[in-house]
């Protein structure tokens, strides 16, 4: 595994994540959307996920990530590391 620590329920999760910034783009048809809003409502690791994925975006289109708060920010940056490293 050399995708971090964070368990990977299934497929269908991996699926999900893979499409989480399209998601938040606004670029999956309806159907694609709706069956990744099913998922989501029934599983708490990848609402998680996107609700922070979408709180990160909001960070970097405002330019504060230094406001953030130190937990956010910590992860932001370990994300951040994680997209450059991988
Ligand atoms: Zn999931």
């Amino acid at each position: 595994m050399e995708m971090g620590d964070r368990p990977q329920c299934s497929d269908e999760c991996r699926e999900a994540l893979r499409r989480l910034g399209a998601l938040l783009d606004g670029e999956l048809g309806e159907v694609t959307q709706t069956k990744l809003e099913r998922h989501l409502a029934d599983c708490e690791p990848c609402t998680d996920r996107r609700d922070f994925e979408e709180g990160f975006r909001e960070l970097v289109r405002r330019g504060c990530t230094d406001q953030a708060p130190p937990h956010l920010r910590a992860r932001i940056l370990s994300q951040l590391d994680e997209t450059v490293t991988g």
